[in-house]
Order: structure tokens, then sequence, then C-alpha cells
């Protein structure tokens, strides 16, 4: 029997558990977004389509969904820790340029990287920068509330005062102890009375280019108080579902469970949600070992890594081949493979509008169709959805066969239920490109007519061809190397 309750693996707990929101019909959820001060390439992409199938699948529910996916464009420092110069400062001195312009810069190309994928844009995508009010207001209230103290105009986060009610390493699995042990003296660590301390406010040294005034000092907040202040503010004290990349777990999502729970003494997220990384050659693809594609290298062919070109649709099919809590890896292999599979899919659309109809249908239609919810049901398991939506297409070409049957109403059923799983659940359209590969073939046969007949000398017959493309709206040219070849006038 199919599953009918949609289940999410709870990071936090370790178990699949009933999605149960906390206000029945709206649905919470925020996702950490990109540091904006370089382009995203396809392993921070993947994340960010991964979550954009589980946003899409509330929606196909029915839920009201408001999510939040804010943009980082101060506070996250070099060291993904306390130490280090500003990411996006360090940018703006390398290419000479106001910390601001690269924000703008990189946030504007994210953008466009979201729209080719066909990611849907978040409710509401705050930033850093555009919230320290609230960053301030939070640091008072935690200070208030005895888990934060102010040392030398900084202000740090008091984990073992914390850890004595509450449990510091839940959501990571770490030990307090074993912590303790792992970490190293660094700069400013005399400031803190624990070297686990993390900053909610840095003091900022007088060449600093971004800071703010304080109670404390003139300076900026800590990189995972913005996730804290800005969702706490959109979505509730708590709200249901938080996501990211795996590797944000410690210390990023640790932090945030910190101050949301010493601030309002609630547990901030109800569902804690973790994609797991884009391999190559099975490393973690990351811009610090010099091993990331940025998409539109993909999209153009243009890259080291691979010898032609992908379009998006086909490279965000081939991201829902595995489900969201493994790794994927990146190979021409299983591109070419998802190429594939992702034509025959769509093939199988225009079949099925010219197959023979029966008075009954062969096969459960409505079993198919629930075999689509259960996929994504169970954790959205977007490769099952997949497997079972080929199901369907081969159910569609044996009926093309003559091997089995389809009534008109289980067609138009079955139909309307591939499109949307496909298309408003995870994502996938149509390529819509004039230059697709029928109509090549088809110009390629006038183009081929059209040089015969101006081999024989038949101009008559050639300037035809010419002039009746051209008044189709297609125009030809005729190439040096002697070949012609097509576009759009
Ligand atoms: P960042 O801009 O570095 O904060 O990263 C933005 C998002 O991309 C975070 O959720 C990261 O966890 C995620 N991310 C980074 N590298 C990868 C990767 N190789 N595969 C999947 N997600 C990644
Ligand atoms: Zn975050």
């Amino acid at each position: 029997m199919a599953n009918n309750q949609l289940e999410i693996y709870n990071s936090n707990t370790g178990e699949k558990e009933k999605f149960i929101p906390i206000e029945s019909g709206f649905v919470g959820m925020y996702v950490c977004g990109p540091t904006v001060y370089n382009y995203v390439h396809l392993g921070n992409c993947r994340t960010f389509i991964s979550f954009d199938v589980v946003y899409r699948y509330l929606l196909l529910l029915g839920y009201k969904v408001r999510l939040v996916r804010n943009i980082t464009d101060v506070g996250h420092l070099e060291s993904d820790a306390d130490t280090g110069e500003d990411k996006i400062t360090k940018k703006a001195k390398l290419e000479k340029l106001e910390p601001m312009e690269i924000v703008q810069k990189f946030t504007i190309d994210f953008h466009e990287v979201m729209k080719q994928f066909n990611n849907l844009p978040p409710s509401i995508e705050p930033t850093a920068t555009g919230h320290l009010i609230e960053q301030i207001d939070l640091i008072s209230k935690i200070i208030s509330n005895g888990y934060a103290y102010e040392s030398k105009g900084s202000v740090y986060f008091d984990v073992s005062k914390y850890n004595e009610t509450y449990d510091y390493g839940g959501l990571s699995g770490r030990k307090i102890d074993e912590l303790m042990s792992n970490t190293r003296d660094l700069d400013g660590q005399d400031e803190k009375r624990n070297p686990l301390d993390f900053a909610l406010w840095k003091k900022a040294s007088p060449e600093h280019l971004m800071k703010w005034s304080s109670p404390w000092s003139i300076g900026f907040p800590g990189w995972h108080l913005e996730c804290s202040a800005m969702s706490s503010k959109y979505l509730g004290e708590t709200f249901d579902i938080h996501g990211g990349g795996m590797d944000l777990k410690f210390p990023h999502h640790e932090c945030e469970i910190a101050q949301g729970t010493s601030a309002h003494d609630k547990n901030p997220v109800k569902y804690w949600m973790h994609a797991n990384m884009l391999t190559l050659n099975g490393k973690k693809m990351s811009k610090s070992l010099d091993n990331s594609i940025l998409p539109n290298e993909l999209f153009s062919g243009n890259n080291k890594h691979f010898s032609k070109a992908y379009h998006p649709m086909v490279v965000r099919f081939f991201m829902m081949q595995a489900h969201y809590r493994s790794t994927l890896d990146f190979t021409e292999e299983a591109l070419n493979a998802a190429e594939k599979g992702y034509k025959k899919l769509f093939e199988s659309l225009n079949t099925i509008d010219n197959v023979q109809l029966s008075e009954n249908s062969s096969e459960n239609i409505d079993e198919i169709i629930q075999s689509f919810y259960a996929a994504m049901n169970d954790d959205f398991n977007a490769p099952i959805l997949v497997a079972n939506i080929f199901n369907a297409v081969r159910f569609i070409n044996l009926v093309k066969d003559g091997k089995a049957n389809i009534s008109s109403s289980d067609r138009d059923k079955l139909k309307k239920a591939i499109i949307s799983f496909t298309s408003d659940v995870l994502g996938i359209l149509p390529i819509l490109d004039s230059k697709s590969d029928k109509v090549d073939d088809l110009m390629n046969v006038i183009i081929d007519l059209r040089t015969e007949a101006r081999n024989n000398k038949d101009w008559k017959t050639a300037d035809r061809i010419r002039d009746g493309l051209k008044n189709a709206g297609i125009q030809i040219k005729d190439n040096k190397d002697g070949k012609a070849s097509w576009s759009n006038s």
C-alpha cells in the first residue's frame, strides 16, 4: 500500500518523522543562502535545487509555504569561524571594488543561475546587511538571558554556560569535551572565556571596510547570527523546516540552535534537513579545493572536465538521479545517461497524445499515480519518483505497440500526473528551442536540397527554397567553406 503521509528525515533526531506542520496548512521554511563573494558553483546549485524540490512538493500538497532564503553579504570570515578576513571584503580589495559592488555582482549571477535551473524564487530573500538592527537586538537578548558576554568590544556566546541547561553539539553528534580537545589557539582566543565560544559581534579594526555602530563597539555581526535573526523575524521563534548543505551542520547550524534556544528558550526548528554534497571524481566540489565547475561552463561546454555542452534542464534531471541525502558524483557518463533519459521522457509525453484509445485501461492507472506520491512522501525520494515515472513511460510504450490499453479519461489523468510531477515537482521542463534536434534534422534536409539545386545551376529552385524559408522567418547563410547554415531572422 502506498504511503499517503509525508515523512521527513530529521537530521536532528536521525529518524524519518511524520511531517506535521506547527500551524495546519502552513509551512515555514528557511534555507541558508549563498555567501555572495564569488560565482555559485554546481555543488552550491545542487543544494539549492534539492530544497527547491522540497518547496515544490509542499506546494503541490497544497501547503501555503513561506520560504526564506538569505543572502550572506557580511560576517562570513575566511576561516568559516571567528578568524580571518571577511570573504566579501577580501574579494573587494582584490578587485578594487566596493564590497557592495561584489555583493551586487554575485547576487545577480546567483539569481540568473537559479532561473536557468528553473528554481522558484523564495518568498523572502533577506540580506544580512539589511538586518543589523535585528541582529543587535538578538545579541542584547542573549546577553540579558546570561548566555553571552562582552569582551574588548566583541561579544561571544558562552558555550559552557549554555551547555549547563541545553545541549551544544546535539545536532552534529559532537560532545563538548571532544570539541574542547580539538581546539587550537587562534587569533582572538584570548578574548574568549572558552575556545569553543563563538562571536556574535566582532569589534572592527580601523581598516575594516564593513562596520556598524552597536552598544559594544563599531564592528560587524558573526556569521551564524544572521540566520537566527532573519528566520525568527520572518518565520517565528520556532518554525517547521530548516535546510542547508551537510557541511553547514557544524558549526553553523549548531550555533543557530544555540542562539535561538538561548534567546527564546525554545528549539528554533522542528525538522532539520541536510543535503549531501556534489562530488567530482569522488571529491567534494568546492571553491577552496579548486575543483568547482560553474554552471555556465557546463551549459556552454567551455570547461576542462567535459567534452560537450549540457542544457540546464538535463543537468537538473541528472541531479534528480540521487536522493538528496546521498552524495552525487559528477561524471560525463552519468550526464550522458541523464540526457538520454530526459529525451526518452519527453518523447513519451508526445506519444501519449497519439496512442490508440480503448474502452478500458489494462493497468491500474491510479496505482501508477499513487506511486509518484509515495516516492515523494518518503523523504522526497526524487530518484524513486523518476523510476516510477519511467514505469508509466514503459506502459505508454506498451499502449503505443498495441500490447496494452488505455481509456481516454485515464490517458488524460496519467498525462496530467506525469506533467505535474515532472514540471511542477521536479522542476524539469521540455527544452523549447526552435533549434531542437528534429528541426535541425529537417533543416539539414532542406539545406541539402538547396545545395544540390545550386550545384545543378537550378537557380530557380534554390531561390524558391531560400525565399520560402525567409517568409517563414528563417535565414539561410552561405558560409565561406561552401556549406550553408540557418538562423531565425
Ligand atoms: P556557501 O556560499 O559556501 O555558504 O554555500 C552555499 C550552500 O552550498 C551551502 O548550503 C553549502 O552547504 C552548499 N554547498 C557547498 N559545496 C557543496 C557541494 N559540493 N555540494 C552540495 N552543496 C554544497
Ligand atoms: Zn545559515
